[in-house]
């Protein structure tokens, strides 16, 4: 789940406050490239009386696209680790200016500062642009103003260096967390591209794969569930969740992981 430390509509301890109310025992705060705000998440986890897990959701350069690579149970402050987020971090925040700059370029002068201060409390994303966007009356919808202005080809895209799957699965597996391969449908890659990717992350030492997540289907279980038996990896759920007013991705209310995959979670049972 996202907060306000990436591009979440809320607080860290109001996503908790709203996982509990859900009935989630267990759950995991992974914003985009930062962990600050785990603590407070976990903080307000320890007084609803819910496990909460230090995560993070990594962006990852894989061939000449980006995959998303979230860690769980991580170590927030492991060296090797915030080293790597730094960097992330700065990736993001040039790529803010280059888009704010290229949208200047079409008339939306007033983007950027829209953006910098609605990412006040965090790191920048597109979907802060998006949102902006919208604001401005620019785009009809967040999907639409992905189409028109950010995606790759459309005028406000700026590229991105992010470290690769290699060193993005080492850091995870650095702070002692493991690595998990973030919604596979959502790449439109085509089935041998994703199988590759997956084979990369594996080789890279990924051990988990996103079998349900927030806005998947029927599909993504199945095809998730099919690489999961494929590469022998254990199987995560998530729901994504990064805005109330977006109800159809709600907190807890994704499929159960197919009985034959073993849940990433197991181990904390295990270790209870
Ligand atoms: P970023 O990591 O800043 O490049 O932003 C990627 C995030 O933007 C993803 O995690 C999605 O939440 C969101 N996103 C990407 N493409 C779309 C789209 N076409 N429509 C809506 N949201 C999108
Ligand atoms: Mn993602």
């Amino acid at each position: 789940m996202h907060s306000t430390a990436s591009d979440g509509r809320l607080a860290p301890a109001d996503v908790v406050a709203r996982a509990a109310d859900a009935g989630v025992e267990l759950m995991a705060l992974t914003d985009h490239d930062t962990l600050a705000g785990v603590a407070a998440a976990r903080m307000a986890a320890a007084s609803h009386g819910i496990d909460c897990r230090a995560g993070i959701e990594l962006s990852a350069r894989w061939a000449r696209g980006v995959v998303h690579i979230v860690g769980l149970d991580v170590d927030p402050e492991h060296d090797r680790l915030c080293e790597g987020v730094a960097r992330q971090q700065r990736e993001r925040r040039q790529r803010a200016e280059r888009i704010g700059e290229r949208l200047a370029r079409i008339g939306f002068d007033d983007i950027a500062a829209r953006v910098a201060t609605a990412s006040a409390d965090g790191v920048p994303g597109r979907a802060h642009f998006a949102r902006a966007l919208v604001e401005a009356g620019h785009a009809r919808d967040i999907p639409h103003a992905f189409d028109r202005y950010l995606q790759r080809g459309r005028p406000g895209y700026a590229p991105v260096d992010w470290a690769s799957i290699e060193h993005v699965v080492g850091w995870i597996q650095a702070a002692g967390g493991i690595a998990v391969f973030a919604h596979p449908l959502r790449y439109r890659l085509s089935r041998g591209a994703l199988r590759a990717a997956v084979q990369s992350f594996v080789a890279a030492g990924g051990s988990a794969i996103e079998v349900a997540s927030g806005g998947g289907g029927r599909d993504e279980l199945a095809a998730a569930s099919a690489l999961a038996r494929r590469f022998g990896l254990e199987a995560s759920i998530g729901s994504d969740f990064h805005d109330p007013d977006f109800p159809w991705i709600a907190i807890g209310r994704l499929p159960a992981v197919p009985g034959d995959l073993t849940p990433v979670w197991q181990r904390w049972r295990e270790a209870a």
